[in-house]
């Protein structure tokens, strides 16, 4: 065996290959562009190996051409595998050509190690090949054939495909495949005698590596990264692999004798350089090539932990752009919050985008019904399809300008709060599908956040205005204290003030009042005992003159009586003298004195007895005169012809008084305050001058102090009044 450095690189395509298409093939096993995928490369991976294994036993012959019949087994199913392969990616059924070409590599692998495909051999420089036979030459024509009705195929498809992401996917596999097949085919030269070198074997690798570059950045055949660390591992253990390989084969060349100690060195080298190199790798496949190499579910447990502990919206926001910068190397960052009230986003941060801070967006109904409202998360790309109005042409239109290539909806509960916006990674690459995953359980989880915060911070100033309100309220209250207060001294100033006038009132009623009674008792006294004859014989003027007299001298003495009762009231000195007494006596003689009044007005004064004796009862004896003769006054002076008449009626446990006269009657408003104090009836200051307003108040009070009643009646103006006082028979005489 001879093994030469250079031989090292089919096998290492070979197992690069393989790892790839099986990585394919188990990401979606149903999938039948996966599954084509995977035979395809299956195919190119022998056609590797046996590549390799030919190299190496370029000295025998036979297991060289062995091998070399092994290659052609990989190659015969190339057309086939491809042609599936293309179907599958077009969405092509299964057809007569398929099942022709299946039918036809069967055949050929057959034919494979007979003679009449490959015989004989060229030796060449680099190694030797077998002689190309009939059905190797017919083995190509199918081959060709089967490369042109694909490129056909394909490029029809092609033309018909809208979606800019599927075009590019495309290209990409296109591109693939004419690698492929613009390279490849050089390896069957050597067959005819061209001993060019088989380097044709790299458009295998090349045609593995753009497909897989497709898969990684357009999300070729919805590959997830699964294979991202793995398949840095495994390409770090290959170099190793090589490198020790290679440096095993030059140190047999010159240092043979120390065979051990070599290999023990280059054991010792691998080992410790795979650390450093896997490293590296990772640094070049998270830069380069895979974008991202973070770990998915560790970065959305970190990022929801980590969340919960922001209460600061900027916080939030600059803890998800470091986030998406250091795991997706993302160069822009923005969030928009939706305002509900006039239905526009505003850019509430934005780090890497060119725009100002606060620009409002208007919505896009059509992005907005066929994403946002379904959490689905916009990607520029691939809304370049839907140019369903100009208004989402406008919306593609500034997602380009400003370089947005992600839209995430942010969504708490159903409800809409916002989006974050993503510009383009550093690497150029598109966003994968593990990406597009992650990011919308991280925009879950802070939309989460966010409306705590956003909740956080409006109760936080909630509160500062309510410390401010309450504040300014207490301010208010001790100010209006104060002023009540003010005010309370000033009141309570001046109440005492009145008190003092009022009690000085009270003081001058009171002592006018005596001095007043006295002599209008005398001169009652004096006039009775003229016109009763006891100072001669008087005649007849002088009788009219002193019955006058008489008379007016009565009402000042009533007058005076009202006014010195009205301010012992007022100074709490009103004060009884309970006493069983004969009431219908005291009315009786109540109604004598005013008879000369009666008569001089014309009226008849009339006593309606009751029909059996009043026992006598409790009360005032003076008190109730004052009552029935401040009635029977009024009475009088009220009516200016007619009668007044008044009766004593004896109704189980009270004595009923009614005065009713035919006099000038009382409205409906007048009954009503004709008993407080100083109110006197319509037309009563002019019809009679000398009234104040005070008798029926200082009769109220009287038989409210005997627990009775009194009221007064009337039809109305003109139509006679009754006025009713009603004394319970049962009060005692400790009652004061
Ligand atoms: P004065 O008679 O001094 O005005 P009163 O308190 O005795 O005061 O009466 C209050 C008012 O009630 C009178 O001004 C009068 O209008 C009305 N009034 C009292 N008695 C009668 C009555 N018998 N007929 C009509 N009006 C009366």
């Amino acid at each position: 065996m001879n093994i030469n450095i250079i031989d090292i690189i089919p096998l290492v395509s070979s197992i690069f290959v393989f790892f790839l298409g099986t990585i394919v093939f188990l990401k979606n096993t149903k999938s039948r562009i996966n599954f084509t995928f995977f035979l395809h490369a299956i195919s190119i991976s022998v056609w590797l190996f046996a590549t390799f294994m030919m190299f190496i036993n370029r000295n025998n012959l036979e297991k060289a051409i062995f091998w070399d019949r092994v290659v052609y087994a990989g190659v015969v199913f190339i057309p086939a595998f491809m042609y599936h392969f293309g179907l599958a990616y077009t969405k092509k059924k299964r057809n007569i050509i398929l099942y022709l070409g299946y039918a036809l590599s069967f055949t050929f692998l057959s034919l494979v190690f007979t003679k009449y495909f490959v015989n004989d051999i060229f030796v060449y420089k680099w190694g030797i090949h077998t002689k190309a036979q009939l059905f190797h030459h017919v083995f190509l024509a199918y081959f060709i054939a089967y490369v042109l009705i694909w490129f056909v195929g394909f490029f029809v498809y092609y033309k018909k495909i809208t979606s800019p992401v599927a075009k590019t996917q495309t290209k990409y596999i296109i591109l693939g495949f004419l690698l492929l097949f613009s390279i490849g085919p050089l390896a069957y030269l050597p067959a005819y005698g061209i001993g060019i070198y088989p380097f044709s074997y790299i458009s295998g690798v090349l045609f593995t590596i753009i497909v897989f570059y497709a898969i990684v950045k357009y999300r070729l055949l919805n590959i997830k990264l699964v294979f991202r660390s793995s398949s840095v591992y495994l390409l770090s253990l290959l170099i190793i692999f090589g490198l020790a390989s290679g440096a095993k084969v030059l140190a047999e060349k010159f240092f043979n004798e120390f065979a051990f100690w070599v290999d023990l060195m280059v054991i010792f080298f691998a080992v410790s350089t795979f650390p450093s190199i896997k490293n590296l790798f990772f640094r070049w496949a998270n830069k380069y090539f895979f974008t991202s190499l973070y770990d998915s579910g560790k970065l959305i447990l970190k990022t929801g932990n980590d969340l919960k502990t922001f209460l600061n919206i900027d916080k939030i926001y600059e803890y998800l752009f470091s986030v998406f910068s250091r795991n997706l190397h993302t160069k822009a960052f923005g969030v928009l919050n939706y305002n509900e009230e006039n239905g526009t986003y505003k850019l509430q941060y934005n780090q890497g985008f060119k725009v100002k801070k606060g620009t409002d967006f208007d919505r896009n109904p059509v992005v907005e019904a066929k994403f946002i409202a379904h959490n689905e998360i916009v990607i520029t790309e691939e809304l370049k399809n839907l140019h369903y109005s100009k208004k989402t042409k406008d919306l593609i239109e500034l997602l380009e300008k400003l370089e947005v290539e992600l839209l995430i909806p942010l969504k708490v509960k159903g409800n809409q709060i916002g989006l974050i916006a993503l510009g383009p990674k550093e690497t150029n690459e598109a966003y994968n599908e593990e990406d597009l995953q992650v990011l919308e359980i991280i925009a879950g989880q802070s939309a989460v956040a966010i409306e705590n915060a956003q909740l956080y911070s409006r109760v936080k100033k909630f509160n500062i205005r309510l410390k401010k309100e309450v504040k300014d309220a207490i301010g208010e209250v001790e100010k209006s204290n104060r002023s009540l207060s003010q005010t309370n001294t000033k009141l309570s100033s001046a109440y005492k003030k009145l008190k003092q006038l009022d009690s000085a009132k009270n003081e001058f009623i009171s002592i006018a009042s005596h001095q007043l009674r006295t002599p209008l008792t005398s001169i009652k006294g004096f006039i009775s005992m003229i016109m009763d004859g006891d100072y001669g014989k008087v005649d007849k003027e002088v009788d009219g003159a002193l019955k006058k007299i008489f008379i007016s001298n009565e009402r000042l003495i009533k007058l005076v009586n009202d006014l010195l009762s009205l301010s012992r009231i007022e100074s709490g000195k009103f004060n009884f003298n309970f006493k069983k007494d004969d009431i219908t006596e005291l009315v009786e003689e109540t109604i004598d004195s005013f008879k000369l009044e009666a008569k001089e007005k014309g009226l008849r004064l009339k006593f309606n007895k009751p029909d059996k004796k009043v026992k006598p009862f409790v009360f005032d004896q003076n008190k109730v005169h004052e009552v029935i003769s401040n009635l029977i006054d009024n009475a009088i002076k009220y009516t200016e012809e007619g009668q007044v008449e008044v009766g004593v009626e004896d109704v189980g446990g009270k004595i009923r008084i009614i005065f009713s006269d035919s006099g000038k009657g009382m409205g409906p408003q007048e009954l009503e305050y004709v008993f407080e104090k100083f109110r006197r009836g319509e037309g009563s200051n002019s019809s009679n001058t000398d009234g104040t307003g005070l008798g029926l108040y200082v009769c109220k009070k009287i038989v409210d102090a005997h627990q009775g009643k009194i009221y007064a009646k009337s039809e109305g103006v003109g139509k006679g009044s009754e006025f009713v006082v009603e004394l319970r028979k049962d009060l005692s005489s400790e009652k004061k």
